[in-house]
């Protein structure tokens, strides 16, 4: 693809399009020319993110967003939907291919969203309510008061299984700040304190004595394999739905690295997940699932979405017909031995990672070691020109906001080309800047756990080899807007 008759399609593609955008609001052509410019000069180790191709980008720039298609293929409502038919019938059908599953909706605009659809499918198929079945053939905006007062009292208290948040869960695992927390009585299971490892044995004692309708397995933050096949057991043994949210891991499960016991469709009932992440497609969700599901699933539109985004389905159709070319199981091999590659790297500069090691595309750094919060060692790489995110680890004593931990990704470094070498070249970047940098001291006298003091050399000298790594690497090379 990296021919030079590609090179200027493309460059000729978006060069075009903003100038059609830069004659009505020039600032937002100027943006978007800037993002381009600002992602090509970021070392990015954000574990969520990626970069999708300029395929997946320009099939979401066009007429199919004008369409309202509300429902599902063949049972819309409204009329002259005949092209979004096909975009949506064909991202379900790379879907089904790619991840070996009976089901696939592709409606869903997020992550969270997909969860919701997915929440809402598993109460519908196995709690007895007539309010939640009426209120599926309606339009949210036509229920009254007492229907959702009646969908309440239906509905009960059902509870729901997840993984904690410090232990690497998400928030629409059931917790406070997010819907899910308040639609179910949430417990949550953690790892092993010694180990950082999923801790099968207490999970199991938990469901036993919980007994949740729904356990659900994924993570953002787990630095390690999750067994399916025993999540699966474990949900059988006390009746509840195994749902599992692959997110973050989707692009490793499409890649085949991902296989057997930690292949999570074949495992679960219910598989939900994020387009954007390692699966390198448009921002978007997806949910996969047994045939007993399905027709639950189906309502997500009325139910939980408005209507679907044809021009978002269209780009997940291009994303996944990318993922099914045999290029793709090395990519995603790739981002695997590169987090190993620098978590490795780390380790033997004596950094200290969360369960000592990473077996997926995401490495938790625990930065107490050098003296910092997560938030100190985030601000102190970004000033160095690495991009990483804060993350709390297990037990974290710094809490949620300051945390004791900094996460990072290989998705997106992986796509951009950098390989095991590089990686070992980064590790060594992050190092200095977390040897180098010091609380700054607060106003009573103790180190301040949000300020930090790293000196300007320091930073600057990262800096210029963190742009001498990606200047070897461009970033949309065939993408060049002049
Ligand atoms: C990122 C993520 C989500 C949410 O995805 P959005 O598209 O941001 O809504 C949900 N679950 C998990 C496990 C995630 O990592």
């Amino acid at each position: 693809m990296n021919t030079s008759a590609t090179k200027s399609t493309e460059s000729t593609a978006f060069r075009s399009a903003l100038d059609v955008i830069r004659g009505v609001e020039p600032r937002v052509a100027d943006a978007i020319g800037q993002e381009i410019a600002d992602q090509r000069a970021s070392l990015k180790l954000i574990a969520s993110e990626n970069y999708a191709s300029a395929a997946v980008l320009l099939a979401m720039g066009n007429w199919l967003s004008d369409k309202y298609a509300e429902g599902t293929i063949g049972r819309r409502f409204y009329a002259g939907c005949r092209n979004v038919d096909t975009v949506e019938s064909l991202a379900a059908e790379h879907a089904r291919a790619i991840f070996g599953a009976s089901h696939a909706y592709v409606q869903p605009h997020s992550g969270i969203d997909a969860n919701l659809v997915a929440f809402w499918a598993v109460l519908s198929q196995r709690v007895e309510s007539p309010a939640l079945q009426r209120a599926q053939v309606r339009h949210v905006n036509d229920l009254s008061e007492q229907d959702w007062a009646q969908l309440r009292r239906e509905l009960g208290d059902q509870r729901m299984l997840g993984m904690s948040l410090d232990a690497g869960g998400h928030l629409t695992h059931g917790f406070r700040p997010n819907i899910s927390g308040k639609m179910f009585d949430q417990r949550s299971y953690g790892t092993d304190p010694a180990t950082g490892l999923l801790d099968y044995e207490a999970l199991r004692k938990t469901a036993r004595e919980f007994r949740p309708l729904v356990i659900v397995a994924g993570y953002s933050a787990y630095p390690r394999l999750v067994n399916f096949r025993i999540m699966r057991e474990i949900a059988d043994e006390v009746g509840a739905t195994l749902m599992v949210d692959m997110a973050h891991f989707a692009g490793l499960v499409a890649g085949k690295v991902l296989t057997g016991d930690f292949d999570p469709v074949p495992h679960a009932q219910i598989v939900t997940t994020t387009t954007h992440k390692s699966l390198r497609g448009p921002r978007g969700g997806m949910v996969l699932c047994d045939p007993e599901l399905a027709e639950h699933v189906d309502r997500g539109c009325p139910m939980v979405l408005g209507g679907p985004l044809p021009h978002v389905m269209a780009a997940k159709a291009v994303a996944l017909a990318e993922a099914r070319q045999p290029d793709f199981h090395a990519y995603a091999q790739r981002i695997v031995d590169n987090a190993k590659a620098l978590a490795e790297g780390l380790m033997r500069r004596g950094a200290r990672l969360v369960t000592g090691g990473t077996d997926n595309h995401l490495v938790l750094l625990d930065v107490s070691g050098y003296e910092l919060t997560g938030r100190q060692a985030e601000a102190a790489l970004l000033d160095s020109g690495v991009v990483t995110n804060r993350n709390a680890i297990p037990q974290d004593p710094n809490g949620a906001w300051y945390t004791s931990g900094i996460r990072l990704g290989t998705p997106a470094l992986t796509t951009r080309g950098l390989g095991v070498s590089e990686m070992d070249e980064i590790a060594e970047l992050i190092d200095i800047v977390l040897r180098r940098t010091e609380p700054a001291t607060a106003a009573s006298g103790k180190p301040s756990k949000a300020q930090h003091v790293l000196d300007e050399a320091v930073s600057a000298q990262v800096a210029r080899r963190a742009a001498d790594l990606l200047a070897a690497y461009p970033l949309y090379p065939t993408v060049d807007l002049g």
